[in-house]
Formats: structure tokens, sequence, C-alpha cells
């Protein structure tokens, strides 16, 4: 039988099947809580520090305290890659507020819980990112910033569930959110791009867009090969016309997207920027210098 993945919950290692929290955590009640999606490919976690930060601003903001320093997190997230003999993975690090009773109050949660999986995911599977993918906009908009916006990378994602179910029921492949103003968000879990005469745009924070990982790194590589990178306001009209248009995220790294609600982009398969963009990120992955080392 093959030996199951372990999964640590506050300091201790279990064996997937057991790995088990209660039913009073409230990361489970009421979303209360917060958490970062990583990849590590060939022993090399990919912008570690990066996804550390940001898991303990989302954590700031919605005032919960994380029992370990980064450093210690850090050595957390490493140590359970080593223990399953990982190199390459998608890890899923997730904070919650922990238990309490059955009111949200969180001032009855005096301990949160730390967890670490570490396993794999598979998004776009197949031929799916060389054909590019088809999407619509979904009418759930993106929660507003002064709502459970996805600025804070919290583990409220029914706002995002709700657009995949749409995107499910239409037969597309996945969704895109508009903020409350009209103006293109993002995806359910990605960020989202569009080529325009050869400049890439891409929605500002304002919009309710989680500030991406991925996002970053390809504006600079777009910046790095030359094209013009900005952040802006993006219409629908705009992403039915855009030359190109690609999702970005951690899980998905770089999706090509060929049709918006039934509107080809482009000449309806992946344009030459986001091929570019892809090659560039699947280089960069593996750079040692761009992450953390699982064995050092
Ligand atoms: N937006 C949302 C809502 C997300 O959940 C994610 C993925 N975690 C992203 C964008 C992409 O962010 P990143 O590149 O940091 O994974």
């Amino acid at each position: 039988m093959e030996k199951e993945l372990l999964v640590y919950i506050d300091g201790k290692y279990y064996p997937k099947s057991q790995a088990k929290t209660s039913v009073y955590d409230h990361g489970l009640l009421y979303g209360d809580g917060v958490f970062e999606g990583i990849r590590a490919y060939n022993g090399v976690v990919f912008k570690l520090k990066e996804h550390i930060d940001r898991l303990y601003r989302s954590a700031h903001a919605i005032m919960l305290q994380i029992p370990l320093t980064k450093e210690e997190m850090t050595q957390a997230v490493l140590e359970t890659l080593r223990k399953n003999k990982l190199s390459t993975a998608y890890i899923r690090l997730v904070v919650t507020r922990g238990v309490g009773d059955l009111g949200l109050d969180p001032r009855k949660c005096p301990k949160p819980s730390v967890i670490i999986i570490t396993d794999t995911i598979s998004l776009h599977a197949g031929e799916a990112k060389e054909k590019g993918v088809t999407a619509m906009i979904s009418w759930v908009r993106r929660n507003p910033v002064d709502s459970t916006t996805h600025e804070i990378k919290s583990l409220n994602y029914l706002n995002s569930v709700l657009a995949k179910i749409e995107a499910n029921i239409n037969g597309v492949d996945e969704a895109i959110c508009l903020d409350k103003n009209g103006f293109v968000a993002e995806g359910v879990g990605e960020n989202l791009f569009i080529v325009k005469n050869g400049k890439l745009l891409t929605p500002p924070s304002c919009t309710g867009t989680l500030a991406g990982i991925t996002a970053q790194v390809v504006i600079k590589l777009a910046k790095k090969s030359g094209y013009d990178a900005t952040e802006t306001n993006i219409t629908p009209f705009q992403l039915f016309t855009a030359d190109e248009v690609f999702f970005t995220g951690t899980a998905a790294e770089i999706v090509p997207i060929r049709e918006v609600n039934k509107r080809q982009i482009g000449n309806g398969s992946p344009g030459p920027v986001a091929k570019r963009l892809m090659a560039e990120f699947h280089k960069i992955v593996l750079d040692p210098k761009e992450g953390v080392p699982i064995y050092s």
C-alpha cells in the first residue's frame, strides 16, 4: 500500500486520512482564517518568503495572531516537505482562528490552528494550457474592498465558488468576476491580464483582487522581455477585444484564455506574449534564487 502523506497540524504530523480539525474551529464555522497556496518546483519552494509575508499580512488584517514566527513557519513548511520526501509539490498553508464556541466572536478562540498540507494540484490538465481555456464573465461580482475583499487571502471563498459554479453550469472552463463598478477584477483563484498592441494590462487592487505573487513575477518577466505592463481598470469591452487574455496564479501558473462569453480572443489560440511568458515562467520557477531550497 502506498504510504500516506503526512499533514502538519499545530506542530504534529498526521497521516492524511487522520488529519482532522475540530468541528468547533471557527475556520469551519465562519470561514475565519487565512491561507496560502504555494508551489515547490524541483527542490525549491518558489517565492516562499513572499507567500509567508502575505500570510502574515492577511492575518494582521483580520487580527489573527499566528502562533509561530515567520522563520518558524518557513521551517515548518520545509520540514513537512522533507517528511514527505517531496521536491515538487503544491503546499496549502492554513491558519484558522481555532476552536471556539458557537458564537462568532473571535475572542472565544484562544488558540489559532496552523495546518500545512503538502500534496499535488492539477488545474487545467492535459492540453488546456496549449490550447487556451474558455471563460465567462459571471454575474457574481468580486466583493468590494470594504467587504470580505480578496485582498485578504481569507477562508471566505464562497464568492469565488459561486462564480465557478456559474462557469460549470454554463459549460465553460473558468469564470471572470467584475468589481462592483463593472470593471474586470480577476478569476476565481487567478489574476487576469490582457494584452493590447503589445502592452500588458492588469486590474488594480481597488477592484478587490488579491495582490498575486505570480502576477508580480509575470509583470517582472514581461518588462524584462521588453513589454510594457501596467495596472489599470479594464472594461468588459477591452476584455472582449483584447489581442490576448490570460490568467496567472500559483496553482494555475499561466493559463491563456481563448474565448470570453463566446467572443473569440485574438485568433482563438494562445498568443505570442502569453507563450513567451509561459516559457520564461517555467525557467524562473527552477531558479534557486527565486525561492527557498527544501534540502540544503
Ligand atoms: N486571486 C485569487 C482570488 C486567488 O485566490 C489567487 C490564488 N491564490 C490569485 C488571485 C493568484 O495569486 P497568486 O499568484 O499569489 O497565487
